[in-house]
């Protein structure tokens, strides 16, 4: 069975038996780019942050159905009023 690093692309091989271990680093080929994906996701990097639209110009009542679609989504953590 291979992997490729989701960090540095490279492909590593490596022998799965179901209910067996897998790699210590996997998905990772090495501690370097789990630690870099790690780094990664503390600085912000991979969060996903859709800003609402020309948010001054929409109603409230719009701004919260829109509010409800991303959060149906999954493409926002949550929505506060209270950002200012
Ligand atoms: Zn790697």
């Amino acid at each position: 069975m291979t992997h490729k690093c989701s960090v540095c692309g490279t492909v590593s091989e490596f022998d799965y038996k179901p209910g067996g271990k897998l790699p210590p680093n996997f998905p990772f080929c090495s501690a370097r780019c789990k630690a870099i994906d790690l780094g990664k996701w503390l600085n912000g990097e991979y969060r996903i942050s859709t800003p609402l639209p020309n948010a001054d110009l929409m109603a409230d009542e719009e701004k919260e159905v829109l509010a409800q679609l991303l959060l149906d989504a999954g493409e926002v953590d949550e929505v506060t009023d209270d950002d200012e």
